[in-house]
């Protein structure tokens, strides 16, 4: 069935609400509810055959951006778990903490900061306890040690940025560089969240793509901040982010971090259906020069003391043109890699229904970040002339881009199939692609079919996913 014939005339319906996105995502492969065999484990989830490939491609666009496209930016990949004195330098043993409270009603427990208008989210009341803190670093223990021993303590990181700055000046001497210039790690990070939810929204286990940007202490931070945040809004603008579903938040003082002297949110519209749709997607923080500071040996307090007496380095930095060293500030775009995906899934949604009632799903995925790029599906499962042939098409764009071949079905509900998860070409081989050689490729968005030459398929393909080329793995 031609499209145009299922779609007479089409009513276009973006995802409605979150809730569509985890049924997509677990009806086709991409993200499954964790342990399930074990009835769950709350706010957990698992990356399946699409959404590990939708991930990858996520981060491999993340770091060829920062990373490969731009002069100034070296990549790391540190460890999660670090020294236990990075964290009560940085801070987090004291300060990483969530604030607390009780509903006296109903004994449900939330994060204070997130209550609406007072009210118990679970009963509606409005009796809470007292707000207490509560460190959200998960723990672990180190070696073959007694449960109670306090030295074996260690924490799994709460967010990546630490394994940047204890490798400033690693980075900065074996690779000469000099200011401004940052360093981008991904990977993951931990908190022991008191009320996780929302899909991949908010859970305990979940992946950051950060950047520090060192800069001199006399630099235009504010402004560089601005810089970031217009460089992330066009980067989630290529990943096919629209620009209305994301709003800027400007945090207030008393909500900043310990370490920031302006932090900017871009927030995603995660709820479309809720008065309140906004959710932090990432930040863009002016970390100040705390955190270099914070863990090198020389630096002193107001009263001349040494801050930390158990560093064995000093992270700062000597600039030849002013003859001076200081420890430099930083800006940092922290951004979720989760929240990254759970945004362009809702904005590549969209449901058409006909006349009839029929409806279908097409996610418009970028084609970058597309899972698979093209389907080749042969329009005679029974001629092996057909099968033949589409397979060893499928073989020969392999190499080059991610394609898949499919027969289990008619023709009709392969092409939905591959509409509902993004692929952005459909490849036919017909009895006419025998005789000349050539095959149809249908468009994703446009449906429509161009016959091109096998010979010249791999060109093709890739031209038209130029604007965003095939990742090379990272
Ligand atoms: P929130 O206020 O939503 O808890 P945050 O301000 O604590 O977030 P940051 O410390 O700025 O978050 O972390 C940077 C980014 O890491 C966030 O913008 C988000 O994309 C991601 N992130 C943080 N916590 C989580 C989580 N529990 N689950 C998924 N992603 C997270």
């Amino acid at each position: 069935m031609c499209f145009s014939c299922f779609f007479g005339n089409p009513v276009f319906v973006p995802a409605p609400n979150i809730d569509t996105i985890v049924s997509l995502a677990k009806r086709r492969g991409f993200v499954f509810p964790s342990s399930e065999v074990y009835g769950g484990l709350g706010s957990a989830w698992d990356y399946g055959p699409l959404g590990v490939e939708l991930c990858n491609n996520v981060k491999q666009a993340w770091w060829r951006w920062l990373v490969h496209e731009r002069d100034d930016i070296e990549g790391v990949d540190s460890s999660i778990i670090l020294n236990r004195l990075v964290w009560k330098y940085s801070g987090h043993e004291a300060t990483f903490n969530d604030w607390l409270i009780d509903c006296r009603k109903c004994n449900g427990r939330f994060r204070a900061d997130k209550i609406v208008d007072n009210k118990c989210p679970s009963c509606g009341a409005s009796d809470w306890t007292e707000a207490r803190p509560f460190n959200t670093m998960l723990q672990t223990k180190l070696g073959a040690v007694a449960a109670d021993d306090p030295t074996a303590l260690a924490y799994l990181r709460p967010e990546t940025a630490q394994g940047i700055f204890i490798n400033f000046l690693n980075v900065q001497t074996t690779m000469r560089r000099k200011l401004p210039f940052g360093i981008a790690q991904v990977g993951k990070s931990f908190r022991n969240e008191v009320t996780p939810g929302n899909f991949i929204l908010r859970t305990r286990e979940f992946e950051q793509m950060e950047m520090e940007y060192f800069v001199a202490p006399t630099a235009e931070h504010s402004k560089l901040v601005d810089y970031w945040v217009e460089q992330y809004l066009e980067w989630f603008g290529s990943l096919g982010i629209n620009r209305e579903n994301l709003f800027l938040y400007e945090v207030p003082s008393e909500e900043l971090a310990h370490y920031s002297k302006r932090t900017v949110d871009i927030m995603y519209k995660y709820f479309p259906e809720r008065e309140k749709p906004w959710e932090e997607l990432m930040g863009i923080a002016w970390r100040t020069d705390f955190d270099l500071g914070t863990h090198s040996k020389n630096k002193l307090d107001a009263e001349g003391k040494r801050i930390n007496p158990d560093s064995t380095e000093d992270l700062s930095y000597f600039d030849e043109v002013a003859k001076q060293r200081f420890y430099p500030h930083v800006i940092e775009p922290a951004a979720g890699v989760n929240r990254t995906v759970l945004a362009v899934l809702m904005d590549a949604y969209s449901e058409k229904t006909n006349d009839k009632g029929e409806t279908r799903v097409i996610l418009k995925l970028s084609p970058q970040l597309a899972p698979i790029k093209a389907a080749i599906l042969p329009l005679a499962k029974n001629k092996p002339e057909i099968v033949g042939m589409a397979k060893a098409i499928k073989r020969s764009l392999q190499p080059v881009l991610r394609a898949v071949y499919d027969d289990t079905g008619g023709i009709g509900k392969l092409y939905a199939r591959q509409d509902e998860i993004g692929t952005p070409f459909c490849i036919t081989v017909d009895h006419q692609s025998l005789e000349d050689e050539a095959v149809t490729v249908r468009d994703r968005d446009t449906w429509e079919q161009e016959r091109i030459k096998v010979t010249d398929l791999a060109e093709h393909l890739q031209k038209r996913l130029k604007p965003f080329p095939v990742p090379e793995s990272i």
